[in-house]
């Protein structure tokens, strides 16, 4: 048996950093062996430290409970995985800085999303991206810096990868449903989401409208080249826990049937030759009921990592709609992480 790989979880007390610790234990691949968080967590144990909001309805792992909270320095975690559920106010430096210490940083935060050497990666969809690595070698040696989408545009991105690829998506609308566990801990506050709806969440929309272009499009071997797809997004926090619900509506650059856009659903497995340990086998589930998907029901659908697509129908705007959840802090966040670790260790950059 080969030894796990040691990885650090930087943000380790946050609601995505929670994530981590869960979706982390007992992984086949990675250990968890150190934590790090703010000097306001330092110092105590991960349980002492999480003591009261620690939300999940699993217990805390018992080999990460007693591990001391560090700050976030590089020096003496004897990690090779830095995972980092982030504040945005402070991911920007400390990533770089464990980049270049050596360690592979797989990040949650939006700084590093849109630098024109960092993949923003989703395993599925854009692969080839992961060559932009070797650019970084200049900042970073042998250190590096792979991040994953925002929350509500991974959804989006991953029902629309497929259709993009066999036939060219031109133009999207999209309205969100963004679940509470999308703002963090405490987050929202209760006065202001129970009973009601927020139409605005800071920064969301440009996130959608510029980062979807980023991953549907191409490495060109020197740069990134964006796709040419017009997105118009309004985003909107909801009364749900987790799982961010869509309305999508796109146009295709071909004319194409109904049964041919299920058809590139279904038959979508990119990564099945590789058996990594999170990827669904089905990343894009179709359900066939009018009412569905739905946060409740839908949003752990291949252990969180599936995107769930239902109600697709002719749309008199763009040619077409649907509706699409996926699970925030999973598949938007922890788990596409974990995911992103996993296809950089397949592809030996670890
Ligand atoms: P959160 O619950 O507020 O957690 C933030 C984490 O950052 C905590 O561990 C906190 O440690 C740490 N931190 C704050 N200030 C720090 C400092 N000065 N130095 C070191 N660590 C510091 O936020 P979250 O929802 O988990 O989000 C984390 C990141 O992931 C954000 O960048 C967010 O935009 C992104 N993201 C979130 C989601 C989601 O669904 N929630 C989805 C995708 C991406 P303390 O506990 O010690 O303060």
């Amino acid at each position: 048996m080969t030894a796990k790989i040691p990885c650090a979880v930087l943000g380790a007390t946050g609601a995505v950093g929670q994530r981590f610790i869960q979706l982390l234990e007992g992984h086949p691949w990675f250990e968890v062996v150190a934590v790090c968080a703010s000097e306001r967590s330092a110092g105590q144990s991960y349980s002492g430290a999480v003591d009261g909001r620690w939300k999940l309805p699993t217990r805390i792992p018992e080999n990460v409970g007693g591990l001391t909270v560090k700050e976030c320095k590089p020096a003496d975690l004897n990690a090779r995985i830095a995972f980092s559920g982030l504040d945005a106010g402070v991911a920007g430096s400390i990533e770089e800085e464990f980049a270049r210490a050596g360690y592979a940083v797989v990040s949650n935060s939006r700084n590093h999303r849109m630098d024109a050497d960092v993949p923003l990666l989703v395993p599925e969809a854009n692969e080839s991206h992961l060559k932009a690595i070797e650019l970084q070698r200049k900042r970073f040696g042998r250190g590096l810096i792979v991040t994953d989408p925002n929350c509500s545009t991974i959804g989006m991105a991953l029902a629309l990868a497929p259709l993009h690829q066999k036939w060219g998506v031109e133009k999207v609308g999209v309205v969100t449903m963004q679940a509470i566990s999308g703002a963090g801990y405490p987050g929202v506050a209760s006065l202001d989401v129970v009973d009601n709806v927020v139409p605005y969440i800071a920064g969301e929309e440009e996130k959608m409208e510029t980062e979807a272009k980023k991953i549907l499009g191409k490495w060109s071997g020197t740069a990134f080249e964006f796709a040419p797809v017009t997105v118009s997004a309004s985003c909107n926090r909801v009364p749900t826990v987790d799982g961010h619900l869509e309305s999508v509506s796109f146009s295709l650059r071909a004319q194409v049937e109904r049964e041919e856009i299920m058809e590139a659903w279904r038959t979508w497995k990119p990564l099945k030759a590789l058996k990594l340990p999170s990827a669904p086998e089905q990343p894009v589930v179709y359900r066939e009921e009018a009412d569905r998907p739905q946060p409740r029901l839908d949003r752990m659908e291949g252990h969180g990592m599936s995107v769930v697509v239902g109600r697709l129908r002719e749309c008199p705007l763009l040619g077409w709609k649907m509706s699409v959840l996926s699970h925030n802090t999973i598949r938007g966040a922890a788990g596409a992480a974990i995911l992103n670790a996993e296809l950089l260790k397949a592809r030996g950059y670890l």
